[in-house]
């Protein structure tokens, strides 16, 4: 189960939308495929599924070149596109006995119908038309689809995009567990999307890789310069009792008994400052690391 991009280039007929792309994905992983509008993420996506050829460049999916046409790879694949274009005048059951005959399941169609009915959480909603159905729930249809052939490698764009706060928890509870099993390249604009749910992650910008690695690797490197502490104290303190701790570099009040500590370290600090708080005999309630968050990596990769 895995995906290789090689020196992908694409060109629509004015604009080079992909630059010269590389990466791989193995398998039991959620790689958050980021960028901003127009990076070329729905490009490269649609390249991947082979919806669309690319003009330059190989694709393997498990292995095999996606172009090669006499190996049907798209059986290996899941997709879930843009927007979740949908029969809305379907039946939830209908258009997946629907996608499922294109893929022959035959026989074994109803069993997996109901198996990804329960999968994702639409038993109730199995007997209704999709045009009646929340957004949430036609995203879930959306995952079924791409679900049914029990694909090896499952590629969502933007799976999230349109939903309330409670279905995406849902929803990423979802893709987290589908995760386990497959490979899934998800493109999102969500960076605590990335954070809760994916191991990996590769950021383009104007059709460029600009980052691809673990997601805790790229920010622990872009926090090697030190961080931010916020503390609560049962205390009321003076700022210049935190000093004291030698790897403190600056000390701001944020209101009350609640503190914003800076260090230059790059350590984990909260430690020394527990030790501190036990040694001074102060109450410690709340203390919380304020690293460089995903938000301002993306920002600073993509200006
Ligand atoms: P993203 O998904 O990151 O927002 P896209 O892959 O949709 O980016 O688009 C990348 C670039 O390619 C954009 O500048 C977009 O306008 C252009 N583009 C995408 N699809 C087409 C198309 N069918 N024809 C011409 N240009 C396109």
């Amino acid at each position: 189960m895995s995906i290789k991009v090689f020196n992908v280039v694409k060109d629509y007929s004015r604009q080079r939308a992909l630059e010269g792309v590389s990466f791989e994905v193995q398998s039991g992983n959620v790689v958050g495929f980021l960028g901003p509008n127009g990076a070329g993420k729905s490009t490269m996506m649609k390249i991947i599924t082979g919806f669309i050829p690319q003009t330059s460049g190989i694709v393997e999916v498990n292995g095999v070149n996606v172009e090669n046409q006499e190996v049907d790879i798209r059986k290996e694949i899941g997709y879930l596109p843009e927007n979740n274009p949908l029969y809305t005048d379907m039946y939830v059951k209908e258009y997946l006995r629907f996608v499922a005959n294109i893929y022959n399941l035959g026989k074994s169609t109803d069993k997996r119908i109901s198996e990804l009915i329960s999968i994702t959480g639409i038993g109730y909603e199995q007997n209704k038309k999709i045009g009646s159905l929340s957004k949430g729930y036609r995203q879930r249809v959306g995952l079924a689809q791409a679900l049914i052939h029990n694909p090896s490698v499952l590629i969502l764009d933007e799976p999230t995009s349109g939903l309330d706060p409670n279905q995406i928890l849902e929803i990423r509870k979802l893709i987290k567990s589908i995760g386990q099993e497959k490979t899934v390249l998800l493109s999102t604009h969500i960076m605590q999307e990335v954070q809760a749910i994916c191991q990996k992650i590769i950021i383009i910008n104007k059709g460029k890789v600009v980052a691809d690695g673990a997601t805790e690797d790229i920010i622990a490197r872009s926090k090697g310069k030190g961080s931010n502490i916020l503390v609560e104290f049962v205390e009321t303190l003076d700022e210049q009792i935190f000093f004291k701790i030698k790897e403190i570099s600056a000390v701001a009040n944020m209101g009350d008994n609640t503190w914003l500590l800076s260090t230059n370290n790059k350590d984990d600090i909260r430690p020394i400052i527990f030790r501190f708080a036990v040694e001074n005999d102060l109450t410690l309630v709340a203390m919380q690391q304020k690293g460089k968050q995903l938000e301002e990596i993306f920002q600073s990769l993509t200006k």
